[in-house]
């Protein structure tokens, strides 16, 4: 399975400089590219593959030489990457959604660049074809074998994530196993009744990003107020990275306790149309989720587990003792049915969710109601 490694690089003035720079190179080859791409749509109804791209490099690199100084698997997977752009884009039309049409970058926002088959040695530095060994903490220890390494800015810090071939490392069964619901008051319910709540620190630093982005867009752009307002910026971004950080370390944390303790857990599907339930509430956690489910599968794929994502409908409405199906308020907290079950409402939404995965008995009737 693939497993990936970040580690804080520790560039001289110059490497930074240097990856600031092919950053700059990428984000404009990757525009350049997307132009390319519609002015063929628009005027000839054709689509440019990533093929025909990647092999007019060369040419590029006549009309501007200075792209000869990033590395060319650098600038082929840059081109890459607006193609997955491009191949979600089409996957979404042809399921009938309405997707947006994929955007310019801007600079700014242009923050990584990959190696995609990653030659060089790792230890005190790592080497990065056309900028040099730059200096790389290892604070935990890189394992199998390396398959992709890209280059990540985040404000003004540099990592190295690294992509890597691991083999599995399976936990012994527990014999236990778990339904989750991802809750609107709390981060998630387990069926056994176990309530997880991000923690405060986080829900602070949570609250004091709010306020700075607000005050952000109060500031006007330009004029004498121009360089306070690039301040604020910076402390955005700042306070967006902190967020970010104990939000994925909470993630971690939280599906390391549950794969540990169980040996197969269900969740909601996300992302699924007619969803039962408003998901407008939850939005609190909404960025989260889906990462959090990611980190999830792949904790549970390592160590040789299950995950389940089973159909989110009526998950709070359904008992999950007789599996009779009644309409609740988003107010009402308490799941109280005529066959006797008494329960907190999102361990029973848990409770469903887990019967949702081994179909038998009562948990047969809730699917028939879903089906
Ligand atoms: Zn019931």
């Amino acid at each position: 399975m693939l497993k990936a490694f970040k580690y804080r690089l520790y560039p001289t003035q110059a490497q930074a400089e240097r990856m600031d720079w092919t950053l700059a190179r990428c984000c404009e080859l990757y525009n350049a590219a997307l132009e390319e791409r519609r002015t063929a749509y628009r005027k000839r109804g054709v689509t440019v593959s990533y093929h025909a791209q990647a092999v007019s490099l060369p040419e590029v690199k006549e009309g501007r030489p200075e792209y000869k100084d990033v590395h060319s698997q650098v600038l082929q997977d840059t081109l890459r990457r607006l193609d997955k752009a491009f191949a979600a884009f089409f996957r979404r039309v042809k399921r009938g959604e309405k997707p947006g049409y994929p955007r310019f970058k801007s600079a700014r926002r242009f923050d990584s660049f990959c190696y995609p088959q990653y030659k060089g040695t790792i230890g005190g530095h790592v080497y990065l074809p056309k900028i040099g060994n730059v200096r790389v903490k290892l604070h935990r220890p890189l394992e199998g074998a390396v398959k992709t390494l890209t280059v990540k800015r985040e404000v003004d810090e540099w990592y190295a994530v690294i992509v890597c071939e691991v083999e599995t490392r399976p936990q012994g069964p527990t014999g236990s196993e778990v339904g989750i619901d991802l809750g609107l008051n709390h981060f998630l319910i387990t069926s056994d009744g176990e309530f997880v709540d991000a923690p405060r620190y986080f829900r602070k630093a949570q609250k004091k990003l709010r306020r700075a982005q607000r005050s952000l867009a109060r500031k006007k752009r330009g004029g004498n107020r121009g360089n306070r307002r690039a301040k604020q910026r910076e402390r955005v971004a700042k306070l967006h990275r902190k967020v970010k950080r104990q939000r994925l370390d909470f993630h971690h944390k939280t599906a390391r306790k549950l794969v540990r303790k169980h040996d197969s857990i269900a969740h909601e599907a996300l992302n699924v149309k007619g969803l039962g339930r408003t998901r407008l509430a939850k939005s609190v956690y909404d960025a989260g989720w889906s990462t959090f489910l990611a980190i999830l599968a792949s904790k549970a794929e390592e160590a040789e587990k299950r995950v389940v994502a089973v159909d989110p409908k009526y998950t709070s409405q359904t008992c999950p003792d007789c599996g009779r199906v009644a309409k609740k308020l988003l107010s009402e907290r308490w799941h109280s049915c005529e066959c006797g079950c008494e329960l907190q409402r999102d361990v029973a939404a848990a409770r469903v969710i887990l019967g949702r995965t081994f179909p038998s008995g009562a948990n047969a009737a809730v699917n028939a109601y879903v089906a």
